[in-house]
């Protein structure tokens, strides 16, 4: 298997608790076509559903096989 840098996947993980409950501020934008909603635009705010707080979430690369 190659290693594929770009596409190694991460967990967000909250600098406070360590948890993953990390939401992103973002906008959708509804589709006609589909009749969903599409996600349009995720800011750089996060929030740690956990802790109640914006957070300045740490992305984490996966560990596979650890
Ligand atoms: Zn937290």
């Amino acid at each position: 298997m190659p290693a594929r840098e770009a596409h190694q996947p991460i967990t967000i993980n909250c600098p406070h608790c360590g948890g993953e409950s990390i939401l992103a501020d973002a906008c959708a934008r509804w589709n006609v076509e589909t009749q969903e909603w599409e996600l349009s635009t995720v800011y750089d705010d996060k929030t740690c559903a956990d802790c109640g707080i914006e957070v300045s979430a740490e992305e984490r690369s996966v560990q596979e096989g650890a």
